[in-house]
């Protein structure tokens, strides 16, 4: 391996800032830990009975989303919604390039919060330079061992928060602190507790740069419209450069005299970075678009009084002073195709059938003659009841002129909310009645209470030996 393949990290000690972005960037963070953290909590009713709102249960394959209940057979919904995440994704980085980077994904608001954190015990960025590079004494000790614990704190929460979506909250909970949970949940919980601690206490910005596969491939879906953080590199710099604002320097008309540009080359846009990059060195791949250096540089151009904008969202062609074209041909079909997919998927989960059934033939024996000469094959039915209430139904046959149907004299089926039944069904026929050996028809169930549900086929196959069709058919 070559030196350069290799490079220890450099730590990095960002700074905090005050500005609209990140008020704005808080703001999401609080929603996002609140929903994230609360969700599992939240109770819900369903069925006539009080449950969790949001709860994946894997053991019964159901997943529950507030009134939306998800059985497996409907996974498919699944692959709708990362469709929908996909184009939702293309059609934000076309327009303003990782801004989902910058203000959404889970790993900038993780990082954000250690970050808070590291900040509330051990100061501001330069008081935390000098602690890192301060040799180890009690109080270090005590700072850095209490910054761990609380981060550790996190992730725990973290993790054991994720657990709690499987199983019901309280409960699962009050195992997990007392050591009766189940194995799974504390492999969930010391799992997301370990990845969490490494990805948002001790790799930060690395994940971003070297982990994420976004981060790669984001640069496809840039055009010379998309917007991006940027230095305004004409003014910043000027003709003659940047400088700092030493006597005689400090108004900008004797700055624009002497050629020279509008940034004081103060540094604070590159210490506010939580990646570590100075953005005045143009667009780079590290960059996540968070903006934090846009309000640093807002707040030095406040108290120096020049214009706001030194550095903010442009675009390349915003920058050679030409006007940004949102409505390009690739941001409108990514729109078209995310609105086709949202519908689809609308459209998919408001007209799903509320019943649902399966009908398989037993094998052994595949068929039996009954006493009085007909064939007969069994079937394991199931009715699975998708509403929150309970509903009858009625189960009869089609498609197979001369059958009987023997549901053992159940000639109405209660299903419970949510639930399903099961029952032997028995179909009985004349060997002259026969037109194959092997012949289609249909289970259909009719549900019986209001509101009515269209009756629902499930398509199966009749078993006639071919040696008692030949004989009925001489
Ligand atoms: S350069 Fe600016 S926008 Fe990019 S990551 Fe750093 S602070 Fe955020
Ligand atoms: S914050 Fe603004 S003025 Fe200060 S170095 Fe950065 S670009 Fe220049």
């Amino acid at each position: 391996m070559s030196a350069d393949a290799y490079q220890a990290r450099i730590p990095i000690y960002p700074r905090s800032v005050k500005g609209r972005f990140r008020t704005l960037k808080t703001a999401i963070l609080v929603l996002a830990y609140g929903v994230y953290f609360l969700l599992p909590w939240l109770r819900w009713e369903r069925a006539g009975t009080t449950g969790q709102a949001v709860l994946f249960d894997l053991q019964a394959r159901h997943f529950y989303l507030f009134d939306l209940v998800v059985y497996a057979q409907d996974i498919f919904w699944l692959a709708g919604f990362l469709v929908i995440a996909a184009f939702l994704l293309f059609f934000v980085t076309g327009i303003a390039g990782r801004v989902f980077c910058g203000y959404f994904c889970f790993q900038t608001l993780w990082a954000d919060v250690f970050v808070f954190i590291e900040r509330l015990v051990q100061g501001e960025r330069n008081a935390r330079i000098r602690l890192a590079a301060a040799p180890w004494t009690g109080q270090k000790l005590l700072k850095i061992g209490a910054t761990h614990l609380l981060w550790l704190g996190v992730a725990f929460g973290t993790g054991l928060t994720f657990a709690l979506y499987w199983a019901d909250a309280p409960e699962l909970a009050v195992q997990v602190l007392t050591g009766a949970a189940p194995f799974p949940a504390y492999a969930t919980t010391l799992f997301l507790t370990a990845t969490t601690y490494v990805m948002a206490g001790l790799a930060r910005e690395q994940v971003c740069t070297y982990m994420c596969p976004y981060a790669r491939f984001q640069g496809v879906m840039f055009d010379e419209d998309t917007l991006v953080v940027a230095y305004d590199a004409a003014r910043g710099e000027g003709t003659a450069g940047r400088r700092k604002p030493t006597k005689g320097m400090t108004e900008r008309e004797a700055r624009q005299a002497q050629g020279v540009g509008d940034c004081i080359d103060c540094g604070y846009c590159v210490q506010v970075c939580p990646v570590g990059i100075d953005i005045r060195n143009g667009l780079q791949y590290q960059c996540i678009s968070c903006a934090l250096c846009i309000d640093a540089c807002d707040t030095v151009m406040d108290t120096t009084g020049f214009p706001r904008g030194l550095v903010a969202y442009s675009s390349e062609r915003h920058l050679i002073g030409k006007k940004n074209r949102y409505l390009r041909p690739r941001n409108i079909g990514y729109a078209l195709a995310l609105l086709a997919v949202m519908a689809a998927l609308v459209w998919s989960i408001a007209t799903r059938n509320q019943v649902e059934m399966v009908a398989r033939q037993v094998r052994q024996p595949l068929s039996v003659t009954l006493s009085d000469g007909r064939e007969q094959n069994r079937y394991e039915v199931k009715i699975n009841n998708k509403t929150n209430r309970t509903v009858r139904y009625r189960l009869s046959i089609a498609g197979l002129p001369g059958a009987e149907l023997d549901t053992g004299g159940l000639s109405v089926i209660e299903a419970p909310p949510q639930g399903n039944v099961q029952l032997v069904a028995r179909v009985k026929l004349e060997p002259r009645d026969a037109t194959a050996s092997r012949q289609l028809f249909e289970f259909v169930v009719t549900p019986l209470d209001t509101p009515v549900d269209e009756p629902l086929a499930w398509e199966s196959v009749f078993y006639m030996p071919p040696a008692r069709l030949a004989r009925s058919a001489r």
